[in-house]
């Protein structure tokens, strides 16, 4: 609660309450995991508001994640009351939208256009190039050049094709806004006008349509808080670059720069092993994190398992401990009671993986167990298979022609029947807490799904363990993390074709660092001496990235016992 008297930056530390008051111009926050970025810019907009009547709908809070931008407004509630509505909390493909609904006429679209699933992207390359596995391929290829501001030869007939059916695809949700700013001065400035007060979390991540989008919306001068921190910067692969958020103080001369220093959200062992895990890369001087609070200082664990079914064998067993060894016995007529001793719900863990196979075994362990668990990656909602399908049905167009094919291949010799049914059960349960949070509205619920990322549907009220991917896992924090597969290969990840390059090594290292900083009081790293990819089981060995934790991390490991022969099951 805030001291009496210091209003709505009462719940700050000093540094972020100072950085919070900053009065007008652009302003850059550069700070580490858990020091409450996104708390201080959250307390700066209700400031904003509250303290020095700025109204609140010229200001324009930009997220990574719709996620985000749900816990962004629900805080904003609680902080200012009614007032919040009036603000526009939005990621950049929402607002994006919300440009093109008011002036898609400008740009020569019809009033109704529709947003293109995965599946219309791809009939309309596979037109063009005759072939499927080659249009996959190329709407990849098109993504990237247009999100990083090159360019392809299908572009201008892929487009046509696009338009001709009343359609724009989610880069088009970018691509377009920049274009019609860039080309109308009267309606830029009309913007610029409107969102005065601008802020954008998790900066380091933005590509070069975003950026161009900003400066258009926020020239130098202009009340522009980037926050960021540029050792989090972990979509290039997405056609990311952290060369923008490097390169703010330039783009805006005026602009003070805070950083802060006191994290907030793990305990001490937990930092000095990520604060020397980015250590070799680090891109900002002097990163510290100094424990703020006196959470319990417990190390981190870092275990060796003989192969991947007894890594999850100690993942769920671990979890059973942590939940006070009732699991097995706690859901009952539906109602989950997995309290353990200390208070570890369900939803106080998180399985984080680095690619979807290695997270496998331990789904199916936990699932086995009875244990709730909900599954996200950073992938988008709209492209699984089983909720294309599902959407198809929705929409009566019949999107599921491709999704179908798609299903039949995932399924590659297995029970066709079982994949389906499978996909679309968890498509349903992924898709639920989204339709639940949409009322009545089902164009609403069509558009949240076609925005949205598979992490969006991740409901952080459920009472469940979360797997996530580490991607999907950016901004959250959880009581409990296990990171699994800390193997060379996996973390970091290299692909059999491509040379790894140290740039990509980075990457993967900041990932990790991303991964250990999700934790607040227990830590577990897992990896397997031998484990099955592809189906030929390979001898691994742990990730270089563990050697540098040092004292910060206690090594158990398994002692080895007869496994049984690994199966393949269903999910
Ligand atoms: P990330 O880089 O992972 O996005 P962040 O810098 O945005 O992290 P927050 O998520 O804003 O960090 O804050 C981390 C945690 O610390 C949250 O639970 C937040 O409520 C808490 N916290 C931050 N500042 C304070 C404070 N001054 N007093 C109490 N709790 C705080
Ligand atoms: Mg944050």
């Amino acid at each position: 609660a805030p001291a009496p008297g210091e209003g709505v930056l009462g719940g700050l530390d000093p540094d972020q309450r100072q950085a919070a008051s900053v009065p007008e111009g652009p302003l850059l926050i550069v700070a580490g995991p858990g020091t409450g970025k996104t708390r201080t810019v959250t307390h700066r907009l209700a400031h904003l508001v509250l303290e020095r009547d700025v109204d609140p709908a010229c200001c324009l809070a930009i997220t990574f994640t719709r996620r985000a931008a749900q816990e962004m407004t629900d805080r904003l509630h609680t902080l200012i009351g009614e007032p919040a509505r009036a603000m526009t909390v939005a990621t950049f493909h929402s607002f994006g939208l919300q440009v093109l609904r008011e002036h898609h006429q400008a740009l020569g679209l019809q009033e109704e256009f529709g947003l293109a699933e995965a599946g219309e992207s791809l009939r309309i390359l596979t037109e063009l190039t005759g072939e499927a596995r080659t249009a996959r391929t190329a709407r990849e290829e098109l993504s990237t050049a247009r999100r990083t501001g090159g360019d392809h030869p299908l572009l201008a007939d892929y487009l046509t094709g696009l338009r001709e059916q009343g359609l724009i695809d989610l880069d088009d949700l970018l691509a377009l806004p920049v274009e019609l700013l860039e080309t109308h001065s009267d309606i830029r400035e009309h913007y610029q006008r409107r969102y005065r007060w601008i802020t954008v979390d998790e900066y380091q991540d933005v590509d070069e349509l975003q950026y161009r989008l900003l400066r258009l919306l926020a020239p130098p001068g202009h009340n522009l808080t980037a926050i960021g921190d540029p050792d989090q910067a972990i979509y290039s692969f997405r056609g990311a670059d952290v060369g923008f958020f490097l390169r703010f103080e330039h783009d805006y001369p005026t602009a003070p720069v805070t950083s802060l220093t006191r994290n907030y959200r793990s305990g001490r062992h937990i930092l000095t092993g990520a604060t020397r895990a980015i250590a070799p890369t680090t891109l900002v001087t002097d990163r510290t994190l100094q424990p703020a609070s006196t959470r319990p200082a417990n190390t981190i664990v870092v275990h060796r398992a003989v192969d991947e079914h007894a890594e999850a064998a100690y993942i769920a067993r671990t979890i059973d401990q942590l939940l006070g060894g009732s699991s097995f016995h706690s859901l009952d007529s539906g109602r989950v009671t997995g309290d353990g001793p200390g208070g570890i719900g369900f939803n106080d863990i998180a399985v984080l993986y680095r690619s979807d196979a290695a997270c496998r075994p331990v789904l199916e362990e936990l699932t086995r167990r009875g244990l709730p668990v909900q599954k996200r990656s950073h992938d988008r909602l709209a492209a699984r298979p089983g909720v294309e399908l599902l959407l198809g049905e929705l929409r009566h167009t019949g999107g599921a022609g491709d999704a179908l094919t798609r299903l039949r291949a995932a399924a590659s010799g297995l029970d066709v029947t079982e994949q389906v049914r499978a996909e679309l059960h968890s498509a349903v349960e992924v898709l639920a807490p989204l339709a639940r949070r949409c009322g009545h509205d089902v164009e609403v619920f069509l558009r949240e799904v076609a925005l949205g990322a598979e992490a969006d549907a991740l409901d952080p009220r459920a009472e469940a363990i979360s797997m996530l991917s580490m991607h999907a896992a950016k901004g959250l924090e959880f009581p409990v993390v296990f990171l699994l597969g800390c193997e060379d290969g996996l973390m970091p990840l290299r692909w059999p074709s491509t040379p790894t390059t140290s740039e990509a090594i980075a990457e993967e290292r900041r990932l990790f660092f991303v991964g250990l900083t999700r934790a607040q009081d227990h830590l577990y790293l897992t990896h397997a001496a031998r484990r099955s990819v592809h189906g030929n089981a390979q001898d691994r060995r742990r990730s270089p990235f563990l050697d540098a934790l040092g004292d910060a991390a206690t090594h158990v490991e398994t002692a080895p016992r007869r496994q049984k022969p690994a199966q393949l099951s269903l999910l």
